[in-house]
């Protein structure tokens, strides 16, 4: 397999950063006393700086999934590791990134903040990845080569041979977002990260961890790109609580719930493809339906005033008039078939 010159596409000044360093990381292990960052010294769990290698998290990761902790970013959601990457490789001004769409939008924000053009490249239209118009929308200023797999908002998963070849064709940097790759059938881009030193996958604690409320998003790549992420971010980027909270939730695993989240998924599926303003449910790999209405926004509309709020992406082009349905308990689920089963349409 190909490997390309990650240091040839760092930006200069990332190149010639040295980290930040605290007392704690030059002096190493345990002591018995303190005196080195100005906390304050009264113990009420978060006076002292968490640790900014996040050692315990890694070790806990590094364990479940199989990679080398060396591989692994931990950061303030997985937002960050996306900023990061761009300030990693992307000259402001000069340098571009490619996407596919429709895909999460916060690939498209993050180029703005970085003043980074964006490239968008259709799916086809049964939202199938095009290899060769992805491939072409790239070109030597092209650093970054976004990938969604499973996608959202439209819940499907790409091929891997399709990847493969994208990672094996570009000369950048292939980032593969997992966030939903818990809830999906087949393996995970993980399984090739050793083939490839061009490739970041992207996982996050927030979806089937269920943690979104603490910020916990992760990035395995080669230590090398793993190295100059960690130059970048903020030393003290994941807080105490987050990393204690994280480290537990990892060892425990979340199997039952994710189990009970897929079967929920596919009965939703199943009972809305039956009801008659639906016109189409998009297959999920994810934890959300694309489902398609006749009309959209007086479903959407209507399912407000009932107190339940869904996703509209119905004016996004490839999903239109769709809604996205987050999967919620089999109570919530249950009230959305009973809805949509009522639903008599509106004055629209
Ligand atoms: C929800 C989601 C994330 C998670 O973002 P966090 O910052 O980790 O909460 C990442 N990527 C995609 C595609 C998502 O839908």
């Amino acid at each position: 397999m190909k490997k390309i010159s990650v240091d040839s596409l760092v930006r200069a000044n990332v190149k010639s950063l040295s980290p930040y360093s605290t007392a704690r990381d030059e002096a190493g292990e345990s002591f018995e006393i303190y005196l080195d960052a100005n906390e304050n010294p009264y113990n009420n769990s978060y006076n002292r700086y968490p640790d900014p290698a996040q050692k315990v998290l890694k070790n806990e990761i590094s364990i479940r999934k199989g990679v080398p902790v060396n591989s692994i970013f931990v950061g303030n959601g997985s937002d960050e590791p996306i900023d990061i990457l761009y300030r990693v490789f992307c000259r402001p001004g000069t340098d571009n990134v490619v996407a596919v769409a429709p895909t999460y939008g916060m690939y498209k924000v993050a180029a703005g903040v970085n003043d980074v053009s964006y490239r968008e490249v259709y799916l086809n239209s049964d939202f199938s990845l095009d290899v060769v118009k992805t491939l072409s929308a790239t070109d030597s200023c092209t650093k970054l080569l976004f990938i969604c797999s499973p996608n959202n908002p439209t819940g499907n998963r790409f091929v891997i041979s399709d990847i493969l070849d994208l990672a094996e064709a570009f000369s950048g940097i292939l980032v593969v977002d997992e966030a939903y790759i818990d809830f999906a059938s087949g393996e995970s881009m993980l399984d090739y990260l050793d083939k490839f030193n061009n490739i970041v996958i992207l996982q996050t604690l927030s979806k089937a961890f269920g943690l979104a409320g603490l910020r916990v998003g992760l990035a395995f790549s080669s230590e090398k790109i793993v190295s100059y992420m960690n130059k970048v971010k903020y030393p003290y980027n994941v807080n105490v609580e987050s990393q204690r909270i994280a480290v537990e939730c990892v060892k425990r695993g979340v199997d039952e719930q994710v189990g009970e989240i897929v079967r929920e998924r596919e009965r939703l599926s199943k009972e809305l493809n039956e009801i008659e303003c639906v016109r189409r449910v998009w297959p999920s790999e994810a934890n959300f339906l694309l489902v398609q209405f006749d009309s959209p926004l007086d479903v959407y509309e209507q399912m407000l005033s009932m107190g339940i709020v869904v996703r509209n992406r119905s004016s996004v082009p490839l999903c239109e008039g769709s809604l996205r349905i987050t999967v919620g308990t089999p109570a919530e689920n249950s009230k959305v078939i009973e809805f949509l089963k009522s639903y008599k349409g509106g004055l629209k």
